[in-house]
């Protein structure tokens, strides 16, 4: 059965003082909350990691890393491997960000790779795609998270699907203020199921958990996170205040 998560990026904020003073918060706020069916992660910049990892060791919160990259080891001045992450207990890693794919380049066959790294050693992945605001006006939408999952994910076995966390972010609401109407999110979310059965099958379509993200805070998580394909949400800016985020947390 596929879980409600609420997943918070930190993007490049927070320096180790304040990454385990947010955390410490997040657990301590989370404390009376039995959580229902609800996974939580938090995913703090390469530098807090380990240490962010060791404060949630014993707690129902999870740690993700942002980014990696796809080869184990190397000449690659400035990025870390999955194999790296594991060693400092990191399990999960964020893919595919849009900020990623638009100021660092990275492409769908990039993606790939990274994809495969990660499952290689055993992560889970968040892997995130959406449209930017023109595909949106020109109702080019659907064929554009539809190329980003085919060249991204589609070549997995169907096996690797129970790692994969998809988190649809559609660019025009990242950090923007503006949101996805819960409608909007819903009719993506159904689409999305639809292609993953049409090319693996209704199990794996139903079982993965598909996230919103793009400006949820509090005000108007309920709306979103109530929709029947909404699994919960990637959240930026509202997952930097303690009890903005666990109230996000509570919004099921
Ligand atoms: C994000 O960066 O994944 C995100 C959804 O950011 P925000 O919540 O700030 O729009």
């Amino acid at each position: 059965m596929r879980k409600q998560i609420v997943a918070g990026n930190w993007k490049m904020n927070n320096d180790l003082k304040a990454s385990k003073f947010l955390v410490k918060q997040i657990i301590k706020k989370l404390k009376n909350n039995s959580l229902k069916n609800t996974r939580v992660i938090v995913a703090p910049t390469f530098v807090s990691l380990e240490k962010v990892a060791k404060k949630v060791k014993k707690t129902k919160v999870e740690v993700a890393a942002q980014n990696m990259h796809q080869v184990k080891k190397g000449a690659f001045t400035g990025e870390i491997s999955a194999e790296m992450l594991k060693s400092v207990g990191v399990n999960i890693v964020i893919l595919g960000h849009s900020e990623r794919r638009e100021y660092f380049c990275e492409t769908d066959a990039i993606l790939a790779q990274k994809v495969d790294a990660a499952l290689k050693n055993n992560m889970e992945i968040i892997f995130c795609f959406g449209e930017v605001l023109e595909d949106r006006k020109s109702e080019n939408q659907f064929n554009i998270v539809e190329s980003q999952l085919k060249n991204g994910l589609f070549h997995l076995e169907a096996s690797a699907w129970e790692n994969i966390i998809l988190a649809y972010e559609p660019v025009w609401a990242i950090g923007t203020g503006e949101t996805a109407s819960p409608e909007q999110a819903q009719e993506m979310h159904a689409f999305i199921r639809k292609i993953i059965s049409n090319k693996y099958n209704r199990e794996i379509a139903e079982n993965v958990s598909i996230l919103y993200g793009g400006s949820v805070k509090p005000a108007n998580a309920k709306e979103i996170f109530s929709k029947e394909d909404v699994d919960g949400g990637l959240i930026g800016a509202a997952a930097l205040d303690a009890d903005n985020f666990v109230a996000l947390v509570k919004s099921f």
